[in-house]
Formats: structure tokens, C-alpha cells, sequence
């Protein structure tokens, strides 16, 4: 498994795949390490989530170094990510006990009964790179915390991510096996799922993983969480702030290089407003300097993986062959190299990759809607659902339309962002289950039914 910095292409270092029998022996390791762990008073847990906080905000400049270095991600960004991932675990430190608290059930006949909240054992994370701490760490601070055990098995190319996330809990304290990070191909998932020390999966990725995962998964019975794709909408409705919409829609995008699966992906603008927004936009786009992900100064370096930005690029060319307007142009990858430029693209199609494909990567699809009930026909008319952005001054219309828009969260006068107190998921196929909040703890536990006769 190789380290490559995207940004210069070099080698920064090599690992050796586990083996069979090394992840065989850390699934007994695990599932020892659960029998006692889930006995520990919840405070105890706790308390080590805590510290393993303080060792993220102690090392925040060494894990985003490590981050930037391996995905490409700017360093500013990448520390955010760290502290980010600080304050989930500080969050379920503080609040888990509370939200896995016995819950009493008053039955008509005068009858007692109560919700009790058991973990379940060892969950499997499939973990993507985009994020490469964050997404563990909104898995791992809940689940650990709660009283399961996580096996990680993180995306091929952020193998020094993977131990580095594995380091912060030793370092905090945590007993050995309670977090493992398992340096394996996507090949090795299936036998993971199977073993029957293994007791759910969570993926985030994309939907041709999530259906392997989940029919692996399906075949045992075992419980997934999927947190997939998007192809998230950004509307503006003619009673929209545009300028400072503007603004906000070109960090939706610009995010992580375009990177995320809650980027702010098709921007849907009401006619009247269209040319305004569409002057900010590109302005706004056009404003973000690139640079090297170590330089403080830059607003972008590269994507991930040369690979990456030439799938993006094709996507682009082949909505462009297809007659859609190129509002702002960007840059075709050089041959193995991880740089493109970013593209607003508008008069899309639906034939058009743009239209129905998530680009994964800085590339804008810019729809202009006739009317309200356009815009949300619109939005609604794709595979995904998983966050969308509503821009309107009008608080009653905001209310009626976000329970019209297909997707797991509505954010009004905002780009959707995750937050450790948010439920965070989607619908249709960004998958399903939700992260962090309450509802994420729950995910994984037996909510056990307990009545007194
Ligand atoms: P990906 O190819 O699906 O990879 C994600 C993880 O799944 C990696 O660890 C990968 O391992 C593994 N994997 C891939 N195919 C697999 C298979 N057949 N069986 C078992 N594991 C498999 O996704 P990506 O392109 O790296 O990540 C981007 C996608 O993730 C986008 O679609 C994005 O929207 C989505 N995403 C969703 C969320 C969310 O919360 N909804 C958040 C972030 C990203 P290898 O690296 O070894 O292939």
C-alpha cells in the first residue's frame, strides 16, 4: 500500500498489506478487547474519548501535515479537519451517557417497561479519503464511546491517516484492540463482514461500494450505516440575499477542492436573479488562489489522486461535447498529474454527465429555473439526497419548500455543513442511517426492550 503525495507525485512511503492471518488475530483481539470494554461504566469510556480529544488538539499541526501530505487537502483545511474531529469526541464524551440513558415506558395496564441500550461488538468502518479523519473519527467517537469496538479499514491511499487515527486512541489510553486499523485492499471487506465476530458495517463512499457492502452484509444479516454519493442542490430563489448566496455557493464548492459529498454540487437559480448570482459566482470561484497544500495562503492545491481529476475532467468534456455552456473554464489534468482548474458549467441537459453524475471535484452545474416549483422539480430530479441548500428570505416559503426537497437535511440561508449535534445522512441513493447527534449513537446499539411482569 503505497503513501503518494498528489501534489508532487512522490513516494512518501510504502506499506505492507496485513495479512489473512494478521487480520484474523486483530478480530480476536477485538472481540476480547469488546468483552471487557463493554463493561466498563459509559464515564470510563468517557473519559478516554476525552483524552483522545486532547491528543488530536495537541497534534493538530502533525495530523494535518499528514493529511495535507497524503490527500492534497490545503493545510488550513486540513487542521480544521483535526479540531473538527476534536470536538466529536469532546461531544460524545459529554453527552453520550445521557443520550444512552435507560428510557422507562409507561404501559396503560399501570405495567413497567424500559428502552435499555447494549452495544452490539466489533463494527467494521470502511472509511473514504476526502476526509480522512473526520469520517472516522464521527464513527469512531460514538461507537467507541458507546461500548462497540471499530475495526478501520480506511481508503487505499491514506495508509499513514489510518495509523495515525489508530495512535490518537492509544495515545489517549484506550485499551488495546478497541480501535485497529487495518492496512487491507477493498478485495479483503467481504470476509471481514462474514466473520461472525463482526457484527455491523459502516461505509462511506460510493454507491458501487455501498451495494457490495451492503449485499455482503445482507447475506449475514448484519446491520450497515451507508453514507454514500451526492449530487447535492444550492437554490436561489428570487427573494435570495444573491451576492452573499453567491459567496456561500462558491465555498459550498470549493470546499475541499470540490471533494465532499455534502459539496454544494447543482446550483439552481430562480430567472429573475440568474445573471446576479452567476456574475458573484464566477467572481467568487475566480477569487481562490491555488498553491501548495503546506502553504497557509492557498485556497486550493490538487485533488486527491491523478486519476481523480482526469475522471472529473472527462465527465466535463463529455458535458461539454454534448452542447452545455462553459461559463467559467478551467483546466484539462497534464498526464498524471492531480491539478485542474475549476469549471461552471450551465444549459445542461439531462443526457449531460453534469446534469446527472456527481462530479466529484471543483466543477459547478449551474440550472436556471422559471419559478419556484422549477427549482424544486429540479432539485428533486436526481438519484441522490443527501443535503440541500435553500436560499430565500421569505421564512413560511422556506418552511414549505424544504419539506418538499428529496434529501436527508435542508439548511436555509446556508451551506450544509456537518456538525457533530446534527444528525447527518441521506435518502434515495446517498444511502441510508444517519451519523452523529443522538440518532448517530443509536445506530449501532441493541435497543433492547426490557418488561417487568
Ligand atoms: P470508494 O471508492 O467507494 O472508496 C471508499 C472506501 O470503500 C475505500 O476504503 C475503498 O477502499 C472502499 N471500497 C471501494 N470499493 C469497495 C468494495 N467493492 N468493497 C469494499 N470496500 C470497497 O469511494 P471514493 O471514490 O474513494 O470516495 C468518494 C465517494 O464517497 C463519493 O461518492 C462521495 O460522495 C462519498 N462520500 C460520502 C460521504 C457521506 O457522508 N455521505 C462522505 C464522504 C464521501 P479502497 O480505497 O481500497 O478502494
Amino acid at each position: 500500500m503505497k503513501s503518494i503525495n498528489p501534489y508532487t507525485g512522490e513516494l512518501l512511503e510504502e506499506f505492507t498489506d496485513h495479512t489473512e492471518q494478521q487480520v484474523e488475530a486483530a478480530i480476536q483481539k477485538g472481540q476480547e478487547a469488546y468483552l471487557s470494554w463493554r463493561e466498563l461504566p459509559i464515564s470510563q469510556r468517557a473519559d478516554l474519548m476525552k483524552k483522545a480529544g486532547q491528543v488530536l488538539r495537541d497534534n493538530t499541526d502533525k495530523y494535518g501535515k499528514i493529511i495535507s501530505l497524503e490527500m492534497g487537502k490545503v493545510i488550513t483545511e486540513s487542521k480544521s479537519e483535526v479540531e473538527k474531529c476534536a470536538w466529536v469526541c469532546e461531544y460524545y464524551a459529554e453527552n453520550a451517557e445521557e443520550m444512552l440513558a435507560d428510557a422507562p415506558i409507561a404501559l396503560p395496564d399501570g405495567k413497567e417497561a424500559k428502552v435499555v441500550y447494549n452495544p452490539l461488538g466489533i463494527v467494521l468502518a470502511v472509511m473514504p479519503w476526502n476526509f480522512p479523519f473526520w469520517q472516522v473519527f464521527r464513527f469512531a467517537a460514538p461507537n467507541l464511546t458507546a461500548g462497540n469496538v471499530g475495526l478501520l479499514k480506511h481508503a487505499s491511499n491514506v495508509p499513514q491517516c489510518a495509523l495515525a487515527i489508530e495512535e490518537v486512541f492509544t495515545q489517549a489510553g484506550f485499551p488495546e484492540g478497541v480501535f485497529q486499523s487495518l492496512l487491507i485492499g477493498s478485495d479483503k471487506v467481504a470476509n471481514i463482514i462474514a466473520h461472525p465476530d463482526v457484527k455491523a458495517a459502516t461505509l462511506t463512499g460510493s454507491e458501487k461500494a455501498g451495494q457490495k457492502i451492503a449485499a455482503q452484509a445482507g447475506e449475514q444479516i448484519k446491520k450497515t450505516v451507508l453514507e454514500l454519493g451526492g449530487s447535492d442542490p444550492f437554490i436561489v430563489l428570487k427573494d435570495a440575499d444573491v451576492k452573499e448566496a453567491a459567496k456561500t455557493a462558491a465555498k459550498g464548492r470549493m470546499i475541499n477542492f470540490g471533494q465532499s459529498c455534502i459539496a454544494a454540487k447543482r446550483f439552481i437559480i430562480e430567472q429573475e436573479v440568474y445573471d446576479e448570482f452567476i456574475t458573484h459566482f464566477k467572481s467568487a470561484i475566480e477569487s481562490y488562489v491555488p498553491g501548495d497544500p503546506l502553504d497557509e495562503k492557498a485556497g486550493y492545491a490538487c485533488m486527491a489522486r491523478p486519476d481523480l481529476a482526469m475522471e472529473l475532467y472527462e465527465q466535463v468534456e463529455a458535458s461539454i461535447q454534448k452542447g452545455a455552456e462553459v461559463i467559467l473554464e478551467g483546466t484539462k489534468p497534464e498526464k498524471g498529474k492531480a491539478f485542474i482548474k475549476p469549471y461552471i458549467l450551465g444549459k445542461l441537459t439531462p443526457d449531460m454527465p453534469a446534469y446527472r453524475e456527481e462530479l466529484f471535484g471543483p466543477v459547478a452545474s449551474v440550472f436556471k429555473a422559471n419559478d419556484v416549483d422549477e427549482a424544486i422539480a429540479i432539485a428533486n430530479d436526481s438519484a441522490f439526497g443527501l443535503g440541500a441548500s435553500l436560499w430565500t428570505q421569505d421564512p413560511q416559503k422556506a418552511d414549505i419548500l424544504s419539506r418538499k426537497i428529496e434529501s436527508g437535511a435542508v439548511f436555509i440561508n446556508s451551506m450544509v455543513a456537518s456538525n457533530p449535534y446534527l444528525p447527518f445522512g441521506g435518502i434515495k441513493k446517498s444511502g441510508y442511517g444517519r451519523e452523529l447527534a443522538e440518532n448517530g449513537i443509536k445506530e449501532f446499539m441493541n435497543i433492547k426492550t426490557v418488561y417487568l411482569g
